[in-house]
């Protein structure tokens, strides 16, 4: 069932998501070389219960931890660790917090430090395969639309889109339908309708997109050890068209 919300759910969705924006504008000024991801892990704990808010993650089907850290050819559901970031990795942090019944989710790749020029082009074209899908995300276009669009985005690089994960509708539970897919044909799918919130997260690699599960249970990884980036907002399509609900420019702003 895909749940139509009116204006206060919005709202109220958008309190939640606007302190995973917060959380995660303040992981970002802290990825250096040297840290690790187990100190990113207890700064997302700490600022999340400084907001009176519960990490969306942790616990969730059994996930360990309230931040997703993937690593270079780590995918999605990462486990934070001790191991020292290094200059030329690139980090990608998927978020997720709980707060007065509602979720919100977001992710960004982070490069710690310099990083190669093909890993930049990676990040900037994962981030436009979002930012283009988000402008497809209006009432009568179709879920359809979001995917070809990510898709296209990545593939005109000579990247590739992960398959077997997606984006999803998200209010009360953190996964709800619709699936929302990193790839697709126009026009298919399920119509979009004002009142939807959805996450959508294109998941792109410079290389070859299958993918394993490591040791852990969890890690998802490329096959071949290729490089991924990974991008997710949360967003609600209205009568004023899609609205980024966990946008972090306004803390770049204020800081
Ligand atoms: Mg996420
Ligand atoms: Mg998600």
């Amino acid at each position: 069932m895909i749940i139509l919300h009116g204006i206060q759910n919005i709202l109220e969705i958008k309190k939640s998501c606007s302190i995973v924006a917060y959380v995660l504008a303040c992981l970002e000024k802290e990825v250096k070389p040297g840290i690790t991801t187990n100190y990113l892990n207890s700064l997302a704990e700490t600022l999340t219960f400084e907001k009176g808010a519960i990490p969306g993650f942790k616990g969730y089907r059994g996930f360990p931890y309230s931040i997703c850290a993937s690593v270079n050819e780590q995918v999605v559901h990462g486990f934070p660790s001790d191991k020292p970031l290094k200059e030329g990795d690139i980090l990608s942090i998927d978020f997720g917090i709980l707060y007065n019944g509602w979720y919100g989710d977001s992710a960004l790749t982070i490069p710690v430090g310099k990083i190669s020029n093909k890993h930049k082009k990676l990040i900037k074209i994962t981030n436009e395969c979002l930012t283009l899908a988000i402008q497809q995300s209006h009432s009568g276009n179709t879920i359809g639309d979001i995917s070809y669009t990510i898709q296209q985005c990545a593939e005109k690089e000579g990247f590739n889109v992960v398959k077997n994960f997606t984006g999803h509708g998200i209010g009360k539970n953190l996964h709800e339908e619709p699936p929302v897919y990193n790839f697709g044909n126009k026009g298919e799918g399920y119509l979009l309708k004002n009142g939807m919130v959805i996450a959508i997260e294109p998941m792109v690699v410079a290389g070859n997109a299958e993918t394993i599960t490591g040791s852990d249970g969890w890690t998802v990884l490329t096959k071949n050890g290729d490089m991924a980036a990974h991008f997710e907002h949360t967003i609600a399509i209205t009568n004023e068209g899609p609205i980024i609900l966990t946008n972090r420019n306004i803390f770049y702003e204020n800081t």
